[in-house]
């Protein structure tokens, strides 16, 4: 990397990183030429490829009508649009829909809502939000009181409003197998049994990421769970939220995760692959039943400035249309079947992959030091960081965090945009096995001898 001046913008740390030149469907290019194939769609957001042409053209066209109408000012044709198409993706009865311009913002607004209805329904005891640990729902105070990742919350704990967590069912984990029923049941009566600890009367609702991010590295709920958890929270006038941030849009090969299971939550929150990263925008997507209400009591005391902007609201609807012209929720399931093939033949070969999971093209392998106990690696080999700079070094982004309370036992997503071929899937084994062949060269001396 050519040397470069310093730098007058911060984010987490003070490495630096190549400048972007050019990206193209699944590829990027930085500004010395070299080509990185983005196996993690950035992070889980360009579901749709990098510069595809129809999004660029409807944003020009949008650009040039109008970029900015403020909501208390005007509505637009581009926010009516999106608002409608959806409607029309979502479950039925979540028809009305709020725009925001992020993942933290919709969890902030689901949350908002869902406290506003319980007021204006006569029901203000309420106001606990249960959610699992780990999860990450965003990193904004409100949506961080509901994450369990301990790196991302320890330091902001006097500033937060606690919230009961009850466990993710990670039956890999504690030795249960998910494909049982009971398994799954036996984690969502944990949800019960919380609910019933806090007292129903003041438990306000339950957000679940459907299939998990990268808190837990693509857990995929054991059966029975979500459709439990569903009748747990209706039995105890509970509303589930799904946060379909990461889920949303395709990525798990139904446009919504919760489809899988048929299960119509209260709340949605999207956004990540909703925009597909060629704007900032979410949206929370609310039962009527829910939303009439707080109109009727006033209205919905919350909103963001850049709520609903035209510019993004076309560009989202260009997104929506394109993942239905390519029938990407499609390719995402075929090519996640066929990318999660070629991660377990990896697993195979390489004993320091513990775990394969995921659903679609949500996907992560997890690092064991020990398959049969599920010992994770040593936390200070770092393999979440090194691994990923070494696939980086080789051109293929990958994405990785902690699975265990953010602490240990490192994971790797593997989720490239939906518009993968075979092709491009070869590629990505390819670039893997040479990282991971690497990355095993540079650790195995430090390995118990198990591994
Ligand atoms: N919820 C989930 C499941 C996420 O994965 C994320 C981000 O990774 C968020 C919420 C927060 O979204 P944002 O980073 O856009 O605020």
């Amino acid at each position: 990397m050519t040397e470069r001046g310093k730098s007058h913008l911060f984010y987490q740390g003070r490495g630096r990183k190549p400048v972007l030149d050019q990206a193209r469907g699944v590829y990027m290019w930085d500004t010395e030429g070299k080509r990185y194939l983005d196996g993690s769609s950035g992070a889980m957001v360009c579901n749709i490829g990098h510069s595809n042409d129809n999004v660029l053209d409807a944003m020009r066209r949008q650009m040039e009508r109008s970029t900015f109408g403020y909501r208390l000012h005007f509505e637009t044709e581009a926010s009516e649009a999106l608002a409608a198409k959806t409607a029309e993706l979502t479950p039925e009865g979540l028809d009305r829909v709020f725009f925001v311009s992020g993942g933290s913002e919709a969890v902030e607004s689901a949350m908002k809502l869902a406290r506003q209805y319980a007021v204006a329904t006569g029901e203000a005891s309420r106001w606990k939000v249960i959610s699992r640990a780990p999860c990450y729902h965003g990193c904004t105070l409100g949506a961080l009181a509901i994450t369990s990742y301990t790196p991302l919350t320890r330091p902001f704990e006097p500033m937060m409003q606690p919230m009961p967590k009850v466990p993710a069912p990670r039956a890999y984990l504690d030795g249960l197998d998910p494909e049982e029923e009971a398994t799954g049941h036996h984690y969502a009566d944990m949800l019960e049994a919380k609910i019933l600890e806090e007292g129903p009367e003041t438990v306000l609702a339950f957000i679940v990421e459907p299939v998990g991010g990268a808190s837990t590295g693509a857990l995929v709920p054991p059966a029975g769970y979500m459709e439990r958890v569903r009748e747990i929270c209706t039995r105890h006038g509970v509303l589930l939220i799904l946060d379909e941030v990461m889920t949303g849009a395709g990525r798990t090969g139904k446009f919504l995760a919760g489809d899988h299971w048929g299960i119509t939550p209260d709340i949605i929150v999207m956004s990540k692959g909703y925009a597909a990263g060629y704007v900032p925008l979410g949206a929370m997507v609310a039962h009527e039943r829910l939303v009439e209400p707080v109109l009727d009591d006033g209205g919905f005391q919350h909103g963001f400035t850049y709520a609903g902007n035209p510019l993004a609201c076309a560009a989202g609807v260009a997104v929506l249309s394109e993942i239905e012209r390519l029938n990407l929720c499609h390719n995402a399931e075929v090519m996640g079947m066929g990318l999660k093939a070629r991660l377990k033949g990896l697993m195979d070969r390489y004993p320091i992959i513990g775990d394969v999971r995921g659903k679609g093209l949500l996907l992560a392998f997890e690092f064991m030091a020990d398959r049969s106990t599920k010992a994770p690696l040593p936390t200070d080999l770092r393999a979440f960081d090194r691994f990923v700079q070494i696939a980086y070094e080789n051109g293929l982004i990958v994405y990785s965090r902690r699975t265990r309370d953010g602490t240990e036992g490192d994971h790797i997503l593997v989720c490239p945009p939906m518009i993968v071929t075979e092709t491009h899937l070869d590629e990505i084994t390819h670039m893997l096995d040479a990282s991971l062949r690497q990355f095993m060269e540079e650790i195995h001396h430090k390995l118990p001898k198990t591994a």
